[in-house]
């Protein structure tokens, strides 16, 4: 099982490399998943010498650099090796598992929490856009109600106090409009 990463990938650009979206990482992910290093603590071989060889494999043309691997990639075929039947037979197979599953729910959860901040993050939005909407509308009824009240004093042949004026529009917005 491996996850998809940008084939440019360089340690110095992504020293925790990437998201799944394709971003670098600005944190570790956590020890656990040190870059290039088997987290099983009886195990820990290293993976680092991958990328180099990777890299040759590029600069030499070789085709194969489709299936070329980057330390993180490296890291879940390795876990994925010990994820068959054929393979437990190995001291650390049960603890090689256990990471990959741990490993796969910390992976999910975080790309729950990251799907939970833009859901907020759209929902205030739109919330604000409401409020502005409904906002401006009753600013703008506001100003046709005075327009309208003005006439309507001057017909009746009253002072165009401000008073006179705002008990008109009040009255009009109470009862729903002053259509
Ligand atoms: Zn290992």
């Amino acid at each position: 099982m491996t996850t998809p990463q940008p084939a440019a990938s360089s340690e110095e650009e992504a020293p925790f490399g990437y998201t799944k979206g394709g971003r670098p990482r600005k944190r570790p992910l956590s020890d656990a998943n040190r870059e290039g290093l088997c987290p099983v603590k009886e195990c820990q071989r290293s993976f680092r010498h991958r990328y180099g060889f990777t890299l040759i494999s590029f600069l030499d043309g070789n085709p194969n650099i489709i299936d070329s691997q980057n330390p993180q990639q490296a890291l879940w075929q390795h876990l994925g090796y010990y994820l068959s039947p054929l393979h437990a037979y190995f001291p650390t197979s049960q603890a090689h598992i256990e990471m990959h599953e741990k490993m796969k729910a910390e992976s999910a959860s975080r790309r729950l929490t990251e799907n939970e901040k833009k859901e907020r993050q759209k929902e205030s939005k739109k919330k604000w856009v409401e409020k502005n909407k409904e906002k401006r509308a009753l600013s703008l009824k506001k100003s046709n109600l005075r327009k309208k009240a003005k006439k309507e004093l001057k017909k009746e042949g009253q002072d165009l106090t401000e008073r006179a004026i705002e008990e008109l529009v009040e009255k009009w917005l109470v009862q729903g409009g002053g259509q």
